[in-house]
């Protein structure tokens, strides 16, 4: 008798948690990069916390060079 294949009942695995954890850090630089010499979101000069914060994760997970890409900035 086959044994059935039965969905996931944690629901996400480690490397799916991983990139949600990417995108969500990824999705904080973007909303709090800087406009000329300072965050728009906390008003504070950059890096903001939530920015540093964000950027400690990606450097964790080898990412911490990334930066927006520019299609995502300056269109709001
Ligand atoms: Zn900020």
């Amino acid at each position: 008798m086959a044994t059935p294949v039965r969905p996931n009942p944690i629901g996400l695995s480690a490397v799916q948690l991983r990139n949600r954890m990417i995108v969500s850090a990824r999705r904080i630089i973007v909303e709090h990069w800087l406009r000329v010499d300072r965050c728009p979101v906390c008003g504070c000069g950059w890096p903001c916390p939530p920015t540093v914060y964000a950027y400690d994760y990606l450097t964790s997970v080898g990412q911490g060079s990334w930066t927006p890409p520019g299609h995502v900035l300056g269109r709001r």
